[in-house]
């Protein structure tokens, strides 16, 4: 199948290197696999990105005990660069590399969540120290496109394509090996955030920057396997569903939720911002309000609730999560949008300061993203077929509530690199049982897990309790890899 075989120009048919391992999608994921093989001396090896050119798009990920766990095991150095590069709460939205002034330090580096009253109901720390001390590693905030560039620094520039967009991918059982096809475009400007917009959205296919059809170019590879790392959107994913039994599950299903948000909101007046200040952020740079009528110490249930997120640096800003269906965001303007969120805050009862400050949105700063999940639990054997293997979000993608995309997804690399380590010291990139049975231990053993956080985001019940609180942290932050990494093999 080649689903977009009108679009090419010129086929370029010399194909004769095989790679080890081509990887699609050059995300946080896609590379820290192909830093994660360089590591274990595999560096037969591409990865593919559909971007034209690398540069500063996306939001900060939260990298939390887990994730950085599972990236020391990939490779201590790419977590020591990891770390070095990342933000830290104390001088929020400066790099520690950054020379520049830094800003007065804030009171509280905890992430306070609150209600309507602005009473505390939960505060989780923001500080690397202390999660270090009770998980065994700490966390760091960073932006993709700073974590994507301290990962890619670490490869090779031959090792990593962009201006590649993969189209079709053929196992050739009777070869050895699988062909992929990528449409190159040298004038495009692909939109670096199409992986996260909705399948059934016009703005899925690339943006030019010119109406005007551009020529391109169809290049074809060929690897031994296939990682497919290419997002929730993924494309590879639905050339393997298609036809298949998991075809229903080819392109992610709507979350129920969308976030609706203005992360610089000028001229707030002083009394409202002392205001917001006093009663919300108390020195805190990021608090969650929502509709938590009791205490921390009784079980209560948000996941239906709108949630926003208030930021306070640099500038006052907010994230609204919000129970809407999918259609009520389709062609609405930054007013329309605007308009929703003052709807939708009023029905669930906000009060009224929050609303002022939504109120002085500039409808064009508005912007909006529906979150989308690809579910774990579809079937068995749902992230391989022969030689190609889904990760990350291209394998399980979900909405950030939990912050655990990224860190999910170098759990992922650790196991898998640990696999195809398997398969190179055995020599087996022929022996096709050997792969396909890697790749289903690699599913059987992270599925499961992966069930358990897409059940916590969806459901946020980490939140209802101090007591849910511990154990999910304790299930998901402290776990000691050494261990865990060996198990697949076993
Ligand atoms: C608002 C927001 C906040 C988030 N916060 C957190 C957080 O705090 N912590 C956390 O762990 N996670 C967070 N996440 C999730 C996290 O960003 C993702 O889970 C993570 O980026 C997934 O990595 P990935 O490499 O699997 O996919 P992606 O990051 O989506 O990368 C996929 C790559 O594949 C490329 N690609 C796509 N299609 C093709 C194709 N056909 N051919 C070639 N290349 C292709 C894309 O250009 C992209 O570079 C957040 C996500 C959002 C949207």
């Amino acid at each position: 199948m080649n689903i977009a075989q009108s679009e090419s120009t010129a086929q370029d048919t010399a194909i004769n290197k095989i790679y080890d391992v081509v990887i699609v999608g050059a995300g946080p994921v896609g590379l820290a696999t192909a830093v994660g093989l360089r590591k274990r001396g595999i560096n037969n090896i591409l990865v593919l990105d559909q971007t034209s050119a690398f540069r500063q798009v996306g939001q900060i990920v939260d990298l939390l005990p887990n994730g950085l766990k599972a990236l020391r095991y990939v490779d201590p150095e790419a977590y020591e660069a990891v770390r070095e590069a990342s933000l830290t709460f104390g001088d929020f939205q400066q790099s520690n590399n950054e020379k520049t002034p830094k800003k007065p330090p804030l009171a509280s580096l905890e992430w306070a969540i609150k209600n309507f009253e602005g009473q505390k109901v939960q505060s989780i720390s923001l500080d690397f120290g202390v999660w270090l001390q009770k998980y065994g590693e700490g966390r760091v905030s960073i932006s993709w496109y700073t974590l994507q560039t301290t990962l890619r620094q670490l490869l090779l520039e031959e090792q990593v394509k962009p201006n590649h967009r993969c189209i079709n991918v053929v196992d050739e059982p009777d070869y050895g090996y699988v062909q992929l096809d990528c449409v190159c475009n040298t004038s495009s400007e692909s939109n670096p955030y199409e992986h996260w917009v909705g399948p059934n959205n016009h703005e899925t296919q690339p943006q030019n920057s010119n109406s005007d059809p551009q020529p391109s170019v169809t290049k074809s590879f060929r690897a031994k396997l296939i990682v497919a790392a290419d997002g929730i959107n993924s494309t590879l994913r639905r050339i393997l569903y298609a036809g298949s039994s998991n075809q229903a599950f080819a392109v992610p299903e709507y979350s129920g939720f969308a976030a609706i948000y203005c992360t610089e909101i000028p001229d707030i007046p002083d009394e409202l911002r002392s205001h917001l200040e006093e009663k919300f952020f108390a020195g805190s740079p990021i608090v969650t309000v929502s509709n938590y009528e009791h205490t921390r110490d009784t079980e209560r249930d948000v996941s239906e609730s709108l949630r926003m997120l208030l930021i306070a640096r640099p500038s006052m800003g907010y994230v609204g999560h919000l129970p809407i269906p999918l259609d009520s965001l389709q062609g609405k303007s930054g007013s329309d949008l605007l308009d929703l969120t003052l709807q939708e805050l009023d029905k669930a009862g906000f009060p009224d300061e929050l609303k002022e400050l939504v109120q002085l949105s500039p409808p064009e700063k508005i912007q909006q993203r529906p979150y989308y999940i690809h579910r774990a639990r579809i079937s068995e054997n749902a992230w391989s077929a022969g030689r190609i293997v889904l990760v990350g979000d291209a394998a399980h993608g979900m909405p950030p509530f939990m912050a655990q995309g990224a860190n999910q997804g170098f759990e992922d690399a650790m196991v898998l690199t640990t696999l195809i380590a398997d398969i190179a010291k055995e020599n087996n990139w022929d022996n096709k049982q050997a792969i396909v049975s890697a790749f289903e231990r690699y599913e059987r053993f992270r599925r499961p897990f992966m069930e358990y956080i897409q059940q916590a985001t969806l459901t946020l019940f980490p939140h209802s309790s101090n007591q849910a609180w511990e154990e999910y942290s304790q299930k998901v932050y402290s776990r000691n890899f050494d261990e865990v990494a060996a198990t697949p093999n076993s």
